[in-house]
């Protein structure tokens, strides 16, 4: 089965089994879980390098998953493990603030178009429950609009309409609330209010139904957890200037596009100025390390006071993520615009090249244009990918099986692809030659799918 048969995952499959006695799904975060590279085992990893990852029974890998796009500057760059190191030897936590806290929120306000201010947390997950909060406290109303096929961390709040079943759905103007776990209380789902992306009639129609309540609308720029729609043109400026309008705040999740569409997050790339914004992944190249950002009149509104949002955690802002984060963002400003330039050049390169690949072996594929990072769809052809907008155009066509497939053919070649569909990501560390081998791979594995 590929260049690496069953038996090149002996200790792996060992390990599995043991920790499936110990560990539900054998693993912290489901999205990791069982099955997710079949028939292999789940696969353990033991050492990254640059843009290449070892497992614990020698196999190495192209990794361009990246930590679920967290790693931008490859695994351990070293100045970023400098700096981590000289603050292990100076103690992990002194329950103080300390200088680096200072200049690393520095440092965000300088790169980060709509941020004034700064303050760090630990996941994008906690950041966007600061953020709701915060929105609830400033403007006093009660409610939070998302969008369907938008995922925004693992708080009851945000996990509604994430990937439900389009059918059970109802129309877009008064969609049914699903929520994506069980366990989610129903006094949640009725603060948030949800509609379909991309579409600023529906959205107009609820702000102006429901804009007195509602306190804040979050969003993604492009639809990255529901294989990377764009928006339409305008739909952006419309999501702002409506929530302008409406008295209702625009929280951006910047949590995938953040560092990784470039040095000044989606919002750069857009030109769109929310009023706050959440950062993690790509901000720290894999440590746990988040930001909420914005507008300094609502970021105010985080300081200890009656009425006012608090915003807590023994681990927030962490001196050693802090220092892994500050060196982060201090090597992305060294790449500067002209190292973003080339990992586009591979990334449209990459797409192209897969796209080339899968059309010849006769596939309907859909690769969305490359931001950083990009989806692979294998499509069922029935529908034209070029009209897809929403979750709800995109779920019924495309067939995340042959997705699958493909996916352990190639990392049975060595190539590291997200499993279910996930991002497709590139780093700085990737060189023209990472492409060539990958696109290599895609030739052989597409000939067993
Ligand atoms: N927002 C988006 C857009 C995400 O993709 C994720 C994680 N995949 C989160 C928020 C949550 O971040 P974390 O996993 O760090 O809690």
């Amino acid at each position: 089965y590929g260049a690496l048969g069953l038996d090149s995952f002996s200790r792996s499959l060992t390990l599995q089994r043991k920790a499936e006695e110990e560990i539900p799904e054998a693993t912290s975060s489901n999205h990791r879980g069982k099955g997710s590279y079949a028939p292999y085992p789940m696969i353990y990893m033991e050492e990254g390098n640059g843009a290449e990852l070892t497992d614990v029974d020698g196999n190495s890998y192209i990794d361009f998953h990246c930590g679920v796009s967290a790693i931008i500057n490859g695994h351990g760059p070293e100045a970023q493990e400098e700096a981590v190191k000289r603050q292990v030897e100076r103690g992990p936590y002194f329950a103080t603030t300390y200088e680096l806290e200072y200049e690393t929120a520095k440092l965000m306000n300088e790169l980060v178009p709509g941020s004034d201010l700064t303050k760090f947390i630990s996941t994008g997950t906690e950041a966007v429950m600061s953020a709701l909060r915060l929105a609830r406290a400033y403007t006093g109303k009660e409610k939070v609009l998302k969008f369907e096929g938008m995922y925004h961390g693992h708080t009851d709040y945000a996990l509604v309409n994430v990937h439900p079943t389009v059918e059970n759905l109802g129309t877009g103007r008064n969609a049914t609330k699903i929520p994506e776990t069980a366990g989610v209380p129903g006094s949640t789902l009725e603060a948030v209010e949800t509609v379909p992306w991309n579409d600023t009639t529906l959205l107009e129609e609820k702000l102006e139904r429901q804009g007195d309540e509602i306190a804040a609308v979050i969003t993604e720029a492009v639809m990255s957890n529901s294989g990377l729609l764009w928006p339409q043109d305008g739909y952006l400026e419309d999501l702002r200037r409506l929530t302008r309008e409406h008295d209702v705040l625009l929280i951006l999740d910047e949590v995938v596009t953040g560092f990784r569409m470039g040095l000044h997050g989606a919002q750069g790339y857009f030109d769109i100025e929310p009023d706050l914004s959440i950062f993690g992944k790509a901000m720290a190249n894999g440590y746990p390390c988040a930001a909420l950002t914005g507008r300094e009149d609502v970021m105010r509104f985080l300081e200890s006071g009656p009425d006012k949002a608090t915003f807590m955690g023994t681990f927030s802002g962490n001196p050693l993520v802090v220092a892994a984060a500050h060196a982060n963002l201090e090597l992305l400003n060294s790449v500067g615009e002209r190292g973003y330039a080339d990992l586009y050049e591979r990334g449209e390169r990459l797409t192209e090249g897969f796209e080339e690949i899968l059309t010849d072996a006769g596939h309907d594929v859909f690769i969305p244009e490359f931001a950083g990072f990009f989806c692979l769809h294998f499509t069922d052809g029935e529908s034209d990918p070029s009209q897809w907008h929403d979750w709800r155009d995109i779920s019924p066509h495309t067939d995340a099986a042959t997705y699958e497939q493909f996916a352990s053919r190639m990392v049975g070649e060595g190539i590291f692809l997200p499993p279910k569909g996930g991002r497709i990501n590139l780093m700085h560390a990737h060189t023209d030659e990472h492409i060539d081998e990958a696109l290599e791979a895609a030739k052989e594995s597409i000939s067993h799918v």
